[in-house]
């Protein structure tokens, strides 16, 4: 199996080699397929397995494809969910590095710092937006962040955010995301209120597990 066999677009197949990846890891080798169907995937998988990547290949390869089409609204395309700063740090460098030959934009918010620079790049307009939850609410309450064009959303590490306390906020977020959209659900482990969230989110995932 090589990234070539998933028919990733050639740009992202180049920034793969600059990235020095020979080859997909099994949860990519699984995941991308499915995500290029643009199916919902409940994916149970650790950090460590490469799981950035089955996510973030396939919205950067979609969204690009979508841009080449039709030249939809302005607006956030796709939103990925984590529990912490460091997480979506790791996963903005992440889309920075995959993305560097596309012309499709990111930005990254969380809390515990003002709130000033986030806006500002909000504000310049981003195609995707990853955030922890908290942070995510306070802007979209402020009316910086509106997710009414969003098409694809990530749930990362979910029973983190459960641990964390954060299930309440992604709830609300949720609520207020378009209902046709494709989902997308990542958590290590699978507890009955993971189980249950997955349940209510997913509309028939395809579930792989590494
Ligand atoms: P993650 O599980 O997404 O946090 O990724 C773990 C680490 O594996 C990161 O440092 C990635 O850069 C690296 N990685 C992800 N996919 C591959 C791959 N196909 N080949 C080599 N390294 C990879």
């Amino acid at each position: 199996m090589t990234f070539e066999n998933l028919n990733l677009i050639e740009p992202l197949l180049r920034a793969l080699k600059t990235e020095g990846y020979s080859k997909p890891t099994p949860i990519q080798a699984q995941a991308i397929p499915v995500l290029l169907e643009r199916k919902d995937l409940l994916g149970c998988a650790q950090t460590g397995t490469g799981k950035t990547a089955a996510f973030a290949l396939p919205i950067l390869h979609l969204l690009h494809q979508d841009e080449l089409f039709v030249k939809g609204p302005v607006g956030i395309k796709a939103l990925i969910l984590t529990p912490t700063r460091e997480l979506a740090i790791q996963i903005g460098d992440s889309f920075t590095a995959y993305g560097k030959h596309l012309r499709l934009s990111h930005t990254v918010i969380f809390g515990g710092v003002s709130q000033h620079t986030q806006v500002k790049a909000l504000r310049d307009g981003v195609d995707i937006l990853i955030a922890t939850p908290g942070r995510l609410l306070d802007l979209m309450d402020q009316r910086y962040v509106k997710l009414q064009h969003l098409k694809m959303l990530v749930l990362d590490e979910a029973d983190r955010m459960l641990d964390m306390g954060f299930i309440h906020d992604v709830k609300k977020v949720i609520a207020r995301v378009p209902a046709k959209r494709q989902t997308i659900f990542f958590s290590a482990t699978m507890p009955p209120e993971i189980a249950s969230l997955a349940n209510t989110i997913l509309s028939n995932p395809v579930k792989v597990e590494v």
